[in-house]
């Protein structure tokens, strides 16, 4: 693969998702927004690996430098993925001890939730369990509470709080360059609109979430911080007043989805050279593998 070649296909990476988070991001379904950037974190993560392989390749070329510059190449890769793993896994322990510690002072409450004594009202995941806070049944009416419980239901079930540690693992992994923070802040986002249009459709009232988070328009300690983005509040609403989104937005991010996804693939094999092909086929398919698990729940039905 020449630098030509690469060159060009950063160039796609950067402006197709731009483009569409533009003109789609607006019309599109959560869930394929959310794939949508993390196919691109993914893309983002491997990139070094591909340059450092084309480079390896070049040096080869003169003076039989390929094999240190290869070299290189897989301590950079061991790197940027060392350092995904690891973002990965100290927020997972991190959100664990505070999951452990507020179910540990919490009390059951209605719903098979878990009320803490906290003094601000606030709702979120922590492990398999809703935390509540005590100060969010006086601050909300019933219809909203239902509301705010149907959101952090939706969060649960649809694994977000893993998606959102995998987004920052991932954006961590490439040194949180601009368009990995824009990725990552992305998937966020599109995380409290999924969870926003679950309760809309449960419940088929927007009034209620939308008078809960006029209420809440900030998250509580620790992980809540994670999902309850008071900033987001105002394009929730915004979204939430919104018409459904359309099926050519739908189409557009798909595909453009499943064009990134083949130029990972077409990148990092390419630039691996023949003799490595079976390496990046390996790492791609191990990433592949990895965010399918991983979004899959997005995609379940309701
Ligand atoms: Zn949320």
């Amino acid at each position: 693969m020449t630098f030509g070649v690469l060159a060009a296909t950063v160039a796609l990476f950067a402006a197709l998702p731009f483009v569409v988070d533009r003109w789609a991001a607006p019309r599109a379904s959560p869930a394929g927004l959310v794939t949508l950037a993390m196919v691109r974190l993914a893309g983002l993560l491997l990139a070094p690996l591909a340059l450092a392989a084309c480079l390896a390749q070049l040096a080869g070329h003169h003076a039989g430098l390929g094999g240190a510059t290869l070299g290189l190449a897989m301590a950079l890769a061991a790197l940027t993925i060392g350092r995904a793993l690891w973002a990965t896994w100290r927020a997972e322990d991190e959100w664990r001890r505070i999951g452990a510690a507020l179910l540990a002072a919490g009390v059951p409450g209605p719903s098979g939730v878990t009320v803490v004594p906290l003094a601000a009202p606030t709702a979120f995941v922590a492990g398999d369990r809703i935390v509540v806070s005590a100060a969010l049944f006086d601050a909300l009416d019933p219809a909203e509470l239902e509301a705010v419980l149907a959101h952090e239901t939706a969060h649960l079930r649809g694994g977000h709080p893993r998606i959102a540690a995998w987004a920052h693992a991932l954006s961590r992994g490439s040194f949180q360059i601009p368009p990995a923070r824009a990725a990552e802040s992305r998937v966020r986002q599109q995380l409290e609109l999924l969870a926003d249009r679950h309760v809309v459709d449960t419940l088929h009232n927007p009034e209620p979430i939308r008078a809960a988070m006029a209420k809440l328009s900030d998250g509580g300690p620790g992980g809540s911080q994670r999902l309850d983005i008071g900033h987001l509040t105002h394009e929730r609403l915004r979204c939430l007043l919104a018409a459904p989104s359309s099926a050519a937005a739908d189409r557009l991010v798909t595909i453009t989805t499943a064009i990134l996804a083949a130029v990972i693939v077409a990148a990092v094999c390419g630039a691996l050279h023949v003799r490595l092909a079976d390496l990046g086929i390996a790492v791609c398919g191990l990433t592949a593998t990895g965010l399918w698990s991983l979004l899959r729940p997005l995609h379940r039905p309701a």
